[in-house]
């Protein structure tokens, strides 16, 4: 027989949660949250979605709280051929629970449940100097509208002192010297999404026999061009210089030195830093067309109009209108209209205060040998929305994951193994009770 926590997460994945629809499958959760006997508080949300909050004290009680925050929505199966068990059965086997969320983020949730359950026994009398709240929203995968609705209507209700969310999580593969270090990344900042739309337009000749000096598509690749051709900045910022500093810790020699001292060695580290796209995107703006777009014309016919679409990811601390003007400048095509059509917030680090030391302990207790560090999440998610608020926030699925693991996530074959959901519970665990009770 399936230990609770993973027949619960089975369940879950049952209830498809596609971005907008997660009504059926927060209800679910929200009635393992009643049984429990957590005290659920339904949020307002959109029609088809759904966003609760499932506390040890009535949020009415107004103390602060320490939030566990999950999304409910999963991304879709993609190739549903390639999974090895169906996307959305829930299936137990081989010693883990596979489906669509099982890590992101349905087994996050199942583990936070779980460890808030335990802290129940603790708060028998109103002596916790906090709450505990699972927060669980809607639509993180694609508007962040959960959140942002959170944020509207239910914010000072909840009264949030901290925030444990996703972001980073326990990695090996770092260390130069020690592949096998495990590493536990918590992610405490992050990048800023701005995407932004070019539009071209050039009425010439039509027949593409007889180019003209100068046409839509021509204008628009050259311009693009000399925008990717330029290298962007190196930046190290506080917790980059942090993130390496550990890592140089677990190294030997002369990467030991220079990783103890980024900025120093910048010059020296510059071409390998260039080499590692994932690095790459934590030390520097970036920009990626991921679409070039004309009417659907036939081959001999000059298309007098482009769109490109631009995915651009700016560190903390970037100006987005200044940096909208740079790639003004770079493209150097005075007709080129340049469109914001979506902008995610930017907000400071989270400070490594207490709250973040606590979760460091709360590791180190559960993984023997770990090193935990403070990364920048290259990718953006609700967090910042609550960092922008003042309320500190912590990211971190709290389990260490194989590479195979890593390829699932948003793809095939996405499972989590009965013992990392046993390891995270014991995480949240020892968390709560660091806060709670010392
Ligand atoms: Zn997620």
């Amino acid at each position: 027989m399936a230990p609770e926590e993973a027949i619960l997460l089975s369940q879950y994945i049952q209830k498809k949660s596609l971005s907008g629809f997660e009504k059926e499958a927060g209800g679910f959760l929200a009635d393992i949250c009643r049984n429990k006997g957590l005290i659920v508080e339904e949020l307002q949300s959109p029609e088809n979605s759904y966003n609760f909050a499932a506390s040890l004290y009535p949020l009415s009680h107004n103390k602060p709280n320490i939030i566990f925050l999950n999304h409910i929505d999963v991304v879709p199966e993609g190739n549903a051929g390639s999974w090895l068990h169906e996307p959305f059965s829930g299936t137990i086997a081989d010693n883990s629970v596979w489906g669509r969320g099982a890590i992101d983020l349905k087994g996050v949730a199942i583990m936070q449940l779980m460890a808030i359950e335990k802290a129940k026994q603790w708060a028998g009398e109103e002596t916790l100097p906090y709450n505990v709240t699972l927060l669980c929203v809607s639509g993180e995968e694609m508007d962040n509208q959960g959140i942002k609705d959170v944020i509207e209507h239910s914010f000072k209700k909840l009264n949030p002192a901290v925030v444990f969310g996703e972001g980073g999580t326990g990695l090996s593969q770092i260390s130069g010297t020690y592949p096998e270090q495990p590493f536990y990344c918590i992610s405490v900042s992050e990048k800023k999404a701005l995407w932004l739309k070019l539009s071209l337009s050039i009425q010439t000749s039509g027949h593409g026999s007889v180019p003209p000096p100068l046409y839509a598509n021509k204008v628009m690749t050259q311009a693009l061009n000399r925008l990717l051709e330029r290298e962007q900045e190196i930046i190290f910022d506080e917790t980059t210089v942090a993130f390496f500093k550990t890592v140089g810790r677990y190294e030997k020699g002369i990467r030991k030195l220079v990783l103890k001292h980024p900025r120093l060695f910048k010059g020296l580290m510059k071409k390998a830093l260039r080499e590692d796209p994932i690095i790459l995107s934590i030390l520097t703006n970036t920009i990626t067309v991921t679409n070039i777009n004309n009417a659907q014309l036939s081959t001999n016919q000059i298309a007098p109009e482009i769109e490109v679409l631009l995915d651009c990811r700016l560190l903390p601390g970037t100006d987005p209108g200044k940096f909208i003007e740079d790639i003004r400048d770079m493209l150097d095509v005075e007709d080129i209209r340049i469109t914001v059509l979506k902008e995610t917030p930017s907000a400071p680090a989270s400070e490594r205060g207490n709250f973040y030391k606590q979760l460091q302990s709360a590791i180190e207790e559960v993984y023997d040998n770990s090193a935990v560090l403070p990364v920048l999440s290259p990718a953006h998610s609700d967090n910042n929305f609550l960092r922008r608020m003042g309320v500190p926030v912590y990211g971190l699925t709290p389990v260490q994951l194989t590479q195979a693991q890593l390829l699932s996530f948003h793809n095939s074959n996405e499972h989590i193994t009965l013992n990392q959901l046993q390891a995270g519970i014991k995480v949240y665990e020892n968390l709560l009770r660091n806060l709670l009770l010392n």
